[in-house]
């Protein structure tokens, strides 16, 4: 026996009325990402349903495992294809299919028949008591039970037979590019790869962008973040990169305003120029990693100043969120490994041993008139050498 397709079962779509079909659209195009590298598969809508059929042989696990990564599926089924319908080879089919998937046969199933093809000479009902009975015959070890299944055994006949049990959970989420698109600032942290990948989640398309200050930051650290955003790309679809070179505006900063605002005035630039590519690529949010108390710059009063700059909303799904939980998730979705390496970022270089932790917006904003002269060509400058990748 040998697993043919995919049965998808996508959840949160259903309800959505005439946008259904964009957000099916949306999903097999994201589906055909996820399957690019793992092998030739056919894709199709089929009356509220989407099936994946392979075209030549696949790796199992690598293909559930690129499945699991695509929002918006709540479970994938793997099937077996039938082309032959006639009733001793599908008892067949379905017997080498129980007797493959499930090796220890002390449980109760079900046999859910459907049949779309009307000239089948038995229908639904006779198909799943027949069904049923040859199972019985051939695995006495098994038990009917209509009511609470261990397994519900499907059998369904279109213009081929499919027979299917299991259920692998998805991801679960919405199909990236159905919520329009934000920009994620992206460090080697912990911390801002599952921001991104949370936002995802929920149908937003991402780009990125990557403060960085050679040479004081290494290209290792920036080597870090491009594999970082490979790993969020592996769940949000393709991610365009933009590396900012930051290290004049810092320097200024370090030169012209009190070290113990360095870290907010800092955070105040990126969000800015984060801001500025945002509309530039026609992003309609911002995205951190930013969790209320977790250091001195994420302070409720910090938060207040870095997000006064910002006209655009700033997502910030981590913000309610234990460091621990963060990490949970950074284990799942694989970048914990990656976050923890141990380069220098640009905001552990030039940080004050005692930053302030309640700044005031109105002081804050009288240090920044200490970069006015500087500034704007070093904004400038920062903006017209931007180094963007394309990672898919
Ligand atoms: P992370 O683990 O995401 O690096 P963090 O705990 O180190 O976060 P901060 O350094 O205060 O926290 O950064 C807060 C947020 O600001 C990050 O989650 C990220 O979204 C953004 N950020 C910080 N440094 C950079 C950088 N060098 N480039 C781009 N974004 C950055
Ligand atoms: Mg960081």
């Amino acid at each position: 026996m040998k697993y043919n397709a995919f049965l998808i079962k996508y959840a949160e779509i259903g309800i959505k009325g005439k946008n259904r079909y964009l957000f099916e659209d949306a999903l097999i195009k994201q589906m055909k990402f996820a399957l690019k590298e793992v092998g030739d598969f056919a894709i199709r809508k089929e009356q509220g349903r989407i099936f994946v059929e392979a075209k030549a042989d696949f790796d199992y696990e690598e293909t559930t495992q690129a499945l699991q990564r695509v929002f918006g599926i709540s479970a994938i089924c793997p099937v077996v294809m039938q082309p032959d319908c006639e009733w001793d080879k599908l008892v067949k089919v379905v017997c080498d299919y129980v007797d493959h998937a499930y090796p220890d046969k002390h449980f109760t199933f079900k046999v859910v028949a459907r049949r779309s093809d009307k000239t089948y000479p038995k229908n639904s009902c006779q198909i799943a008591a027949d069904m049923g009975e040859q199972l019985l015959l051939r695995f006495p070890e098994l038990k009917v039970d209509v009511h609470h299944p261990d397994v519900y055994v499907n059998v369904e006949i279109r213009n081929q037979a499919y027979v299917y049990s299991i259920e692998l959970p998805g991801p679960g989420g919405m199909p990236v590019g159905t919520n329009g698109k934000a920009m994620l600032l992206l460090s080697g942290g912990i911390d801002s790869p599952v921001a991104g990948y949370m936002i995802s989640k929920r149908g937003v398309y991402i780009d990125a962008v990557y403060f960085h200050a050679p040479p004081y930051t290494s290209e290792r650290a920036k080597e870090k973040v491009v594999e970082l955003a490979r790993l969020v790309s592996r769940y949000s679809g393709p991610i365009h990169l933009h590396i900012v070179n930051f290290t004049d505006i810092q320097l200024a900063i370090y030169e012209k305003c009190p070290h113990d605002e360095l870290t907010i005035i800092m955070r105040r630039y990126m969000m800015r120029i984060a801001e500025y590519l945002a509309k530039e690529n026609k992003a309609q949010a911002l995205i951190t990693g930013e969790s209320i108390g977790q250091v001195a710059s994420q302070t409720m009063q910090s938060l207040v100043a870095t997000n006064e700059v910002c006209t655009m909303p700033v997502f910030r799904p981590l913000i309610g969120f234990d460091k621990q939980e963060i990490v949970d998730i950074s284990e799942k979705i694989n970048t914990y490994e990656t976050s923890i390496l141990p380069y220098e970022d640009c905001c552990t270089i030039f940080v004050a041993k005692h930053p302030v932790t309640k700044p005031n917006v109105g002081i804050i904003k009288r240090s920044e008139e200490n970069l006015k002269d500087v500034i704007d060509e070093l904004m400038e400058k920062a903006l017209s050498t931007i180094e963007t990748i394309t990672i898919s």
